[in-house]
């Protein structure tokens, strides 16, 4: 059965024994403007009121970061890292792992989906070296390059400051690791159930990650889902995204793979644990969130 503490949710994919571990939370100024900036601004202020949020004073989102744990045939395979240091509020996935009985030194893949700070943050410690000592870290190369080349950013529509912490990943975050990297390409088979779904856009490498066992299915869709409104408005890019016209057709592309497997789906910034469904609307989509208690 599901088991639910604040911080670690258990549950099945088929055979897999899966967890999503908290991170902890993140807060983001001016939502509208990074999750939405190509939004209709009236039609995105009637979205928001219709899930009782007040646009006029939505100055603030505060972010659910939930990492996944996945335990199939004795490995131990972790997606994303979370913050680490980011924030605050970040960085209580190694905290949350040993409180649910997983020792950050048994983790043997670590699968990273993007380069971005909240996903990759929590790959070194305090001490800046691997908080995953005994893991091998899968990461498209692309996105590896991308990360640790000093990006220009500033042609970009990323908001400033986090056009700062970005240019910190490579040297802080990913660098320290390396010896510790397997380079993966989108699209193929991470471990047997475990793919890569190539979806760039957020980023030039971004993945998804599709579980499959015993004809269950669960997709991990990372930053290429940010918030639930973008299942409905799949063309409402964020500021964030690289190349915003590869996100919306990566979007469109994992609406359409979740419904056709009738997926368990996690977004990574939803309310934690991040799970539940897509349904078919009409020629779109709508988010079903999973009832946990
Ligand atoms: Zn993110």
């Amino acid at each position: 059965m599901p088991a639910m503490m604040d911080s670690v949710y258990r549950f099945r994919v088929g055979d897999f024994r899966c967890a999503a571990v908290s991170d902890g939370t993140y807060s983001y100024h001016n939502p509208a403007n990074l999750l939405f900036i190509d939004a209709p601004r009236e039609e995105l202020n009637r979205k928001l009121s219709a899930i009782g949020i007040d646009p006029e004073r939505w100055t603030e989102f505060v972010s659910d970061y939930s990492c996944l744990l996945v335990e199939t045939g004795g490995r131990r395979v972790l997606i994303d890292t979370g913050g680490g240091t980011l924030g605050p509020d970040t960085g209580k996935l190694t905290a949350n792992l040993r409180a649910a009985g997983i020792d950050p030194g048994n983790i043997d893949t670590i699968v990273l989906t993007h380069g971005h700070g909240d996903h990759v943050g929590g790959n070194t410690g305090a001490d800046g070296r691997s908080a995953f000592p005994n893991a091998r870290f899968k990461m498209v190369r692309a996105e590896w390059d991308f990360w640790t080349s000093r990006p220009d950013l500033s042609s970009m529509r990323i908001p400033a400051y986090i056009q700062k912490v970005l240019a910190n990943v490579g040297p802080e975050r990913l660098l320290p690791v390396r010896d510790q990297v397997d380079f993966i390409e989108p699209d193929q088979d991470i471990l047997p159930g475990i793919r890569a779904v190539g979806t760039p856009g957020h980023t030039p490498g971004h993945l998804a990650i599709g579980l499959s066992s015993q004809g269950d299915h669960l997709l991990y869709v990372s930053d290429a889902i940010l918030h639930p409104i973008h299942i409905e408005e799949p063309d409402w890019n964020a500021s964030v995204d690289t190349t915003p016209k590869q996100a919306a057709s990566s979007r469109r592309l994992l609406l359409r793979l979740a419904t056709s497997q009738n997926a368990l789906v996690h977004g990574f910034h939803f309310p934690f644990p991040g799970l539940g469904r897509i349904e078919t609307v009409g020629e779109g989509w709508r988010w079903q969130p999973m009832t946990v208690r």
